[in-house]
């Protein structure tokens, strides 16, 4: 079921999280048969990780890193399921990768954000999967394109693969962060809401970078109801040869598993009955902030006209710069989040300005330059 009309055929798979999150975990890389078996055994006692990961081929930056251990990391893994129960999730980049998976009883197949930004890649790879059975999960792109994404979850689901999920694994992004790839988790929630029946697991091993940075980001995840979560493990992280900062020890994964507060997606009738009453409450205010807007758009158009009648600039820095510090003051004292009020400052003044051009230029005449946008 998929209101999408790209992806059409899925399958909900994943099974239900009810009070316990959906756990895939393992580590970065599988890097010798002593390390994938004790990581295995380590996280087979924790009842919410239901599959274990392992990087087999790596995408390294630089050659001569540790690029994987290749297939004979696959029969580490057929060992871990034998002795475990855990079910299997290894990544593939190209048809050899997925061929050489499911001779070795791989359980599901996961797409890299490296590989993901090339479409080439991905139609080979689902070249290569046409007519298996397989579950793949798809992560996002390195880059911030939700089009990228959604191209790439639909290349595969055409070749006949309807037990889809995504995997939000945060975006390179210029900005100074903390974190190793920026959430921007409004690009996850929009593919939620283009692709409704498309289960999405939030990598936070990946956005974070450092596992001290774990714990607020998969309680965020739950709370934004993703279908899972995917968290690199290691029985000693220190000695991991990728990703070492990133991986916890199973004993420390169990800690953060129990810090976690899985909440209820809907309540009792009480509860619905005074949320409906809140959302009610937002949409009447959502109605008014977009007449405000309209009415203040009327106002800057009348100052537009005007300022043309008598040849001066749109831009009126003095005035812009009066603007900012007297909104911000005010919204410090309502207790608005400066950032946030000096982004949509922005934004009005930007469109401001546009549509006082567009007057200015309607008879031709340039604006020489643009605060009363
Ligand atoms: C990984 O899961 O180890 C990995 C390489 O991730 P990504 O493709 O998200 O960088
Ligand atoms: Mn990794």
């Amino acid at each position: 079921m998929s209101p999408h009309p790209h992806i059409e055929s899925l399958t909900n798979w994943l099974p239900d999280q009810g009070d316990t999150p959906f756990v895939i975990s393992g580590p970065c890389s599988a890097e010798n048969e002593h390390q994938l078996l004790t990581t295995a055994r380590e996280l087979s006692l924790l009842p919410e990780v239901k599959v274990l990961r392992a990087g087999i081929w790596k995408p390294r930056t630089r050659p001569n890193d540790f690029e994987g251990a290749g297939v004979e990391a696959l029969r580490w893994m057929q060992k871990a399921k034998a002795e475990t129960g855990l079910k299997l999730a290894v990544e593939v980049a190209n048809p050899a990768h997925v061929e050489e998976a499911l001779k070795h009883g791989i359980d599901m197949l996961w797409i890299g954000a490296r590989t993901v930004v090339n479409p080439f890649s991905v139609q080979e790879l689902a070249d290569g999967l046409r007519g298996t059975d397989i579950p793949v999960l798809v992560k996002n792109p390195l880059t911030p394109d939700l089009k990228l994404w959604l191209g790439a979850l639909e290349r595969i689901n055409r070749a006949g693969v309807h037990r889809l999920a995504a995997i939000h694994r945060g975006f390179h992004y210029f900005e100074k962060s903390p974190y190793r790839n920026a959430p921007m988790w409004e690009i996850p929630i929009e593919l939620k809401r283009l692709v409704p029946g498309l289960p999405l697991i939030t990598d936070i091993s990946h956005i974070c970078g450092r596992r001290d940075l774990l714990q607020p980001i998969a309680q965020k995840a739950l709370d934004l109801e993703t279908n899972g979560l995917m968290i690199e493990s290691h029985y000693n992280p220190d000695i991991a040869l990728t990703d070492a900062a990133q991986q916890l020890t199973p004993a420390a994964l169990k800690q953060l598993l129990a810090s976690l507060i899985v909440r209820q997606h809907s309540g009792g009738f009480e509860f619905e009955y005074k949320l409906e009453q809140m959302r009610t409450e937002i949409d009447k205010i959502d109605v008014e902030l977009i007449d405000l807007l309209s009415r203040r758009m009327q106002v800057v158009d009348e100052i537009g006209a005007y300022k043309k009648e008598n040849n001066i600039t749109i831009l009126q820095l003095k005035r812009w710069q009066h603007i900012i510090e007297d909104r911000l003051s005010i919204g410090a004292n309502l207790g608005l989040n400066r950032k946030f009020l000096l982004q949509l400052l922005e934004l009005v003044h930007e469109a401001s300005i546009q549509r006082q051009t567009e007057i200015f230029n309607r008879t031709g005449q340039p604006p020489t330059s643009s605060g009363d946008a």
